[in-house]
Formats: structure tokens, C-alpha cells, sequence
């Protein structure tokens, strides 16, 4: 705002904007050290199918583990994900991470799915994002096809909406696939169902939250399912707490569902516990959970 100002006025800072600033420095300097301190680490959430009960691939969202009781999600620390740097750092350093655990499941013979992972619309200020990605999960020695990635419709209002096009063709050509998050609550996108390689709808929680009992959310989460089968998209409701919610879901055809209902998210210990069990018994409790008998 300073610099619209002209060039020739004195910029006069308030007491909040310097407490602005000052707030911004001290994240900065410690989510560097948080950093080098191995802090950043991503936990899991499964993705289930409605249909077998089965895991059907996970979710990686980050975590600042302060220690081993404090660990706190990204609205915690959520500037310094819209930081373009720190955004950078951490999604270089959640690539990282989520591949070299990919990579110890694959080896140990679990069945994790694809894996998705969350991109920030400051990560496509970079027009080299998809080559990064790529290069890092061929640093790993895990193939691009065991990835997705979720983009929320934000990506297309930033000052690099330019970049995001072909970014996702690169990603998509590879092998990765793509997931649009929060479906319907950002900037209306059906036109980027059209022009971009959508493979995924993520519909958000809050169309979930009330779908038995508020008409208008019943009405949009059905349209969507409708939507996502005419154009042969995958369909994924979002935080999923009752049993009610995914009977409703089930009924109406939905495929996919993540929540804490199934899954709270997981650390890669915990994590790796669940893929290790896995098997019909596992599937079958959780169909049991909300199937009319
Ligand atoms: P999102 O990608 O839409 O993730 C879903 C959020 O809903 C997650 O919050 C998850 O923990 C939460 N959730 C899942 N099931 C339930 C449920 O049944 N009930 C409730 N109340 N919540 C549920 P989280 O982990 O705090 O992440 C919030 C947002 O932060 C994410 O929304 C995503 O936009 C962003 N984010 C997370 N991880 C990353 C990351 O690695 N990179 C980037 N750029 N953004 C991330
Ligand atoms: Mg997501
Ligand atoms: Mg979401
Ligand atoms: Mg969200």
C-alpha cells in the first residue's frame, strides 16, 4: 500500500503496523529454526471408500511439532504459509518428508494409496513448482503416480494464476494427479473443471457439517456427486464426524470420505500402524459403522 502512495510520501508507520511487522519477523525467525530443528513434519489422514471401507489413499497436512505435546496445525502458523519463501521451505520440506515415508511403505509392502499433498498459492509464484516436485520425488525413488496434489480455487486469484496451467499439465503428464479443495467455498471454478486436468473434488466440510438436516447443503453436496460422475471425476467429502453424515453420503453415492469419524490425523508412526493392519476385518468395521444392517 506504502508504494501506491507515490513515490515522494513519507511512509508513516502505526503502532499496529509495526506490530504487524514485528509479529511477521518473529515467525519468520522461528519457523527458520523450526525448520533446522526438524519441527516441520507432516501427520496423515486416510481417505476412505464408502463402498468397501477400505483405505483408498491418504492426505499429508503439516504440523509444527514444538514437542512432543505441543503440536500445532496450520492455522497456528498460518502466515507463514501465504509467505512466499517460508511457503517454499515448507513445501520443499513436506515433499521431503512424505515421499521418503511413501517410499518406506512401498518397500515394507503397505498399501498407502496415493498420497496427497497440499499446495499453497504462493508455491506457483515459481513457475518451476511441477519440475521441483517431480525431481524430489525421483530423489526418493518413488514414482510421481503415487501422488496427488490438492489445489483450492484461490491459486486462480493470485498474482500468478498464469503459472497454474501449466504447472498442473506438467504434474499431470508425469503421472501426479489433482485434487480442487474446499469445492465451492472460493472463487467459483466450473470453468476450471473444464480447462485444467481435475481428477478429484474435494467438498469441503462445511456442506458436510448439516447435510442431513440443511436442504440448501443437501442440495449442493448432491449436485456435486452428480457433477463429479456426469464429467468422471473422483468425489471426496470432507471432515466427516457422524454416522449419520456417511449413511447420508453412502446413499446419495458418494465414493470417497475422510474425517474423524474414520481418522483423526495421524503421525508416520501411528500412520504406519494403521496401513500395517489393514485387512478385510479392518475394512469391514468400518463399512459397519454406518451401513444399515
Ligand atoms: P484442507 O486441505 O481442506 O484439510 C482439511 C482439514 O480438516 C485439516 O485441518 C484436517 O485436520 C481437518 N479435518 C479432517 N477431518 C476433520 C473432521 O472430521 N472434523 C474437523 N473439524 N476437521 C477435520 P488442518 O490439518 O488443520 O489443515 C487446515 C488447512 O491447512 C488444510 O485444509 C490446507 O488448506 C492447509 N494445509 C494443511 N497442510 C498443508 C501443507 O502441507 N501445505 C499447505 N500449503 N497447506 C496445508
Ligand atoms: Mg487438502
Ligand atoms: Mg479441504
Ligand atoms: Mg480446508
Amino acid at each position: 500500500a506504502a508504494k501506491q502512495q507515490g513515490r515522494n510520501r513519507a511512509v508513516v508507520y502505526t503502532p499496529a503496523m509495526r506490530q504487524v511487522v514485528a509479529e511477521r519477523v518473529a515467525l519468520n525467525r522461528a519457523m527458520i529454526a523450526a525448520l533446522a530443528d526438524d519441527e516441520i513434519i507432516p501427520f496423515y489422514q486416510p481417505k476412505v471408500s464408502l463402498t468397501t471401507g477400505r483405505i483408498a489413499g491418504l492426505e499429508a497436512l503439516v504440523r509444527w511439532r514444538r514437542s512432543p505435546h505441543n503440536v500445532l496445525s496450520p492455522s497456528a502458523f498460518e502466515a507463514a504459509l501465504t509467505d512466499p519463501e517460508l511457503a517454499v521451505m515448507i513445501g520443499e520440506r513436506m515433499v521431503r518428508r512424505v515421499s521418503s515415508d511413501v517410499r518406506g511403505w512401498i518397500e515394507a509392502g503397505y498399501d498407502c494409496g496415493r498420497v496427497a499433498i497440499n499446495l499453497s498459492p504462493a508455491q506457483f509464484t515459481h513457475r518451476d513448482l511441477a519440475s521441483t516436485l517431480l525431481r524430489q520425488f525421483h530423489a526418493a525413488g518413488v514414482e510421481p503416480s503415487h501422488f496427488d496434489v490438492e489445489i483450492t480455487e484461490t491459486v486462480f486469484l493470485g498474482r500468478s494464476s498464469d503459472h497454474v496451467a501449466p504447472i498442473l499439465d506438467d504434474l499431470y503428464r508425469a503421472g501426479v494427479r489433482i485434487a480442487l479443495d474446499d469445492f465451492g467455498t472460493g472463487y467459483a471454478g466450473l470453468i476450471h473443471l473444464k480447462q485444467l486436468p481435475i481428477d478429484t473434488i474435494k467438498i469441503d466440510q462445511s456442506f458436510v457439517k448439516d447435510i442431513e438436516s440443511d436442504a440448501f447443503d443437501t442440495a449442493i453436496v448432491c449436485a456435486v456427486i452428480e457433477l463429479g460422475r456426469n464429467l468422471g471425476m473422483k468425489v471426496v467429502a470432507e471432515g466427516l464426524e457422524t454416522v449419520g453424515q456417511a449413511r447420508f453420503l453412502w446413499e446419495k453415492g458418494c465414493e470417497l470420505a475422510q474425517g474423524f469419524l474414520f481418522f483423526r490425523p495421524l503421525g508416520d508412526v501411528d500412520m504406519t500402524e494403521v496401513l500395517r493392519s489393514e485387512d478385510d476385518a479392518a475394512a469391514a468395521a468400518r463399512l459397519a459403522m454406518f451401513l444399515p444392517d
